[in-house]
């Protein structure tokens, strides 16, 4: 009998393995148009550092938690695969989340290995709960387990993704963890890696809140397709203070949201000089509006292209999923056989 818990489940470990650029894992939601926060913090780190170990999807089933419209979630995923081609994602391998099967297969074994103390303490169910809302879906309370299988069944080192995602790492180290120590190595225990600029990007409105694609606030959101005169608009209208100091243009979060939101746009769009003897706001909004209209114009072109040749973005996609399925099977495999599935 093979005693070996690193290869009685029928499948070599990572540490078996001779050093590789580490295999990446991260999903996008088609819930709203792709927003420069998606795009600095998730999109383009993943860009900078794809290979063909990185696998990139877009995450339909987590649309469903709250009422949706088919016909727009069908649209917005559509739009998000263009994007995800466009943005220059096409060496690494991307995927629709429900065209490979092993997620859902997953996630109820991982279901079994959450606790319900776990999920309650997550922060969309927790602040719905709050809201006395009657028909909040059984799915808000079970997608952080879902969220874990998608990362878990490609065996991931770093998820890179925007900050905001750190509890839902978290937890699912916890259950990669668990599942491991009761069952047997069957998981790798991810990290999570962030931005070192722009991990969250806040609201051009309200600058203590993300800016977020379903977000309620039009104007404080600038959208990867907006053109140019949109995005003047929106930056020249950003909320900022009062501060006439000669300092005023600083980064510094809690006194001066608006500004250090600024910056940190700015930064990351044009470089850490970028606001070297900038003193005033109209300067600064002058100098963002530049950056990001230069930042996005590559990205816009792209877009147009790729939308007058709608099979070049299935058949990259189809390819993805194809490779998903046959990279996720034998984990899953492992997981129920771990688990006594037989
Ligand atoms: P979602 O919009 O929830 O589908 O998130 C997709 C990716 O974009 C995740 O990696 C998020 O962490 C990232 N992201 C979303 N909004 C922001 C933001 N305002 N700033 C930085 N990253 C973000």
């Amino acid at each position: 009998m093979n005693t070996n818990p690193r290869t009685h489940l029928g499948f070599e470990t990572v540490a078996a393995q001779p050093p590789q650029p580490a295999v990446r894992l991260s999903l996008l939601k088609p819930t709203g148009h792709l927003t420069l926060g998606n795009y600095l913090g998730a999109l383009r780190p993943m860009r900078d550092t794809q290979h063909a170990d990185c696998f990139y999807g877009i995450a339909d089933l987590h649309a469903l938690t709250v009422r949706h419209d088919p016909g727009r979630l069908r649209a917005l995923s559509q739009e998000l695969a263009t994007m995800l081609v466009a943005v220059g994602l096409d060496r690494s391998t991307l995927f629709v989340q429900s065209r490979v099967p092993a997620h859902t297969e997953l996630s109820y074994l991982l279901e079994a290995t959450a606790y319900t103390g776990e999920l309650s303490r997550m922060i969309q169910f927790k602040e719905k709960s709050r809201s006395g809302d009657q028909a909040i879906r059984a799915a808000l309370y079970t997608y952080p387990v879902l969220m874990a299988a998608d990362i878990l069944l490609y065996r991931p080192r770093q998820v890179p993704v925007g900050d905001d995602q750190r509890q839902h790492v978290e937890l699912t180290r916890d259950i990669a963890q668990r599942f491991n120590t009761t069952y047997g190595p069957v998981f790798v225990v991810p990290e999570i890696v962030t931005p070192p600029v722009a991990a969250r990007v806040m609201d051009l409105q309200d600058p203590t809140a993300k800016m977020a694609k379903s977000g309620e606030s039009g104007p404080g959101v600038i959208y990867l397709v907006d053109p140019p005169d949109v995005v003047r608009r929106k930056v020249a209208r950003a909320v900022t203070d009062s501060d006439t100091a000669p300092d005023a243009v600083r980064r510094d979060r809690e006194p001066k949201p608006g500004v250090t939101n600024l910056l940190e746009i700015l930064e990351a769009c044009a470089g850490a000089e970028a606001a070297a003897g900038i003193t005033t706001y109209g300067a600064l909004k002058r100098a963002v509006t530049d950056a990001v209209v230069a930042e996005l114009e590559p990205l816009q072109k792209s877009c147009a292209e790729l939308a007058a040749d709608p099979e070049h973005v299935r058949a990259v996609f189809a390819a993805g999923e194809e490779r998903c399925r046959q990279v996720t099977a034998p984990v899953v495999a492992a997981a129920q056989a771990a688990m006594g599935l037989i």
